[in-house]
């Protein structure tokens, strides 16, 4: 099973990102080159880099299995205020060229939200945006990734999704599932193989190469994007081991982004991250009910 969580990327780069997955017990990992919340970026230093990827090679992790996340202020659906989509063009085109850089081979991005604009404008937008990103020397593929329908979210559903690849005029494009986004967009996840087999008809599995694993804290199309942790939410344990166990997915990295547990040590909120119990659980296939406990009793 290729799983892993998202990192940080802190001051040592790609080798703090590594050495957090690693000490998760993971074989995939999902960066933001800087912070998901903005866009100040440093630029990469290939000390850390070459670090890294020796610590790879010995630990068996390959960059195909290392994702980036492109931070959520680019919006390439909303044409209003025009300066702000150039910007997050020019800022993609960046990204890009720093994974490109990092050898990293796949960046996730939200398609966009339309704001004032209809859907259909949203999603024209997003297709002109991505033909002035992606041309014949992009290494790195662009992942859409299936969004939740919060507020006017772009690519909640297949045929949006569908109608942006078919959009763009590169076959350098493809798809990151999110299971939690997926059942607040109305896909009901315990009928997994039903949506594959409608997803490979309309736009073929082989465009899948990265899933979001997230329980869900709401119910089925409920367009409200809360990630629960594995197990615990409305896609349940038994759900979420069978995609994470799906032959035909076998080969692409399952990253999870599932919330960090909160506690207290009577003085300050502390925060555990949960990967590494929820990485054992999903590849021992046995769920621990008393996760949450067992993770603050861990990290005390
Ligand atoms: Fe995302
Ligand atoms: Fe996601
Ligand atoms: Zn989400």
């Amino acid at each position: 099973m290729i799983i892993g969580s998202h990192v940080h990327f802190g001051s040592d780069q790609i080798l703090g990102s590594l050495n957090e997955a690693l000490s998760y017990d993971a074989n995939a990992f999902m960066l933001y080159t800087g912070a998901p919340q903005n866009t100040m970026r440093k630029s990469i230093d290939l000390n850390y880099l070459n670090s890294a990827l020796k610590i790879m090679q010995e630990h068996n992790l390959s960059m195909d299995n290392v994702i980036c996340h492109a931070p959520y202020i680019i919006n390439l659906a909303n044409k209003e205020k025009i300066d702000s989509w150039n910007f997050s063009i020019s800022f993609l085109k960046q990204e890009i060229k720093r994974c490109e850089t990092l050898g990293i081979k796949y960046i996730v991005l939200h398609p966009g939200s339309s704001v004032k604009h209809s859907t259909e404008e949203g999603i024209a937008n997003i297709i002109e945006a991505l033909n002035y990103v992606i041309n014949a020397d992009t290494k790195c593929m662009i992942l859409l990734e299936t969004m939740a329908g919060k507020g006017s979210e772009c690519g909640k559903t297949l045929e949006e999704i569908k109608q942006i690849l078919d959009g763009v005029n590169s076959s350098n494009i493809g798809v990151c599932l999110d299971t939690c986004h997926l059942n607040d967009a109305g896909y009901d996840m315990h009928n997994f193989e039903e949506f594959l087999d409608k997803f490979d008809n309309l736009i073929g599995i082989s465009r899948i190469k990265c899933i979001h694993i997230n329980d869900s804290k709401n119910i089925l199309n409920s367009h409200k994007d809360r990630h629960e942790n594995i197990g615990l939410g409305t896609l349940g344990f038994e759900t979420i081991l069978k995609i994470v166990n799906n032959a035909k997915l076998k080969d692409v990295p399952k990253i999870l982004e599932t919330p960090y547990i909160s506690a207290s040590d009577g003085n300050k909120e502390l925060v555990y991250p949960p990967y590494k119990y929820e990485i054992a659980m999903l590849r021992n296939g046995n769920f621990n009910a008393n996760l949450i406990n067992d993770i603050r009793e861990y990290y005390k």
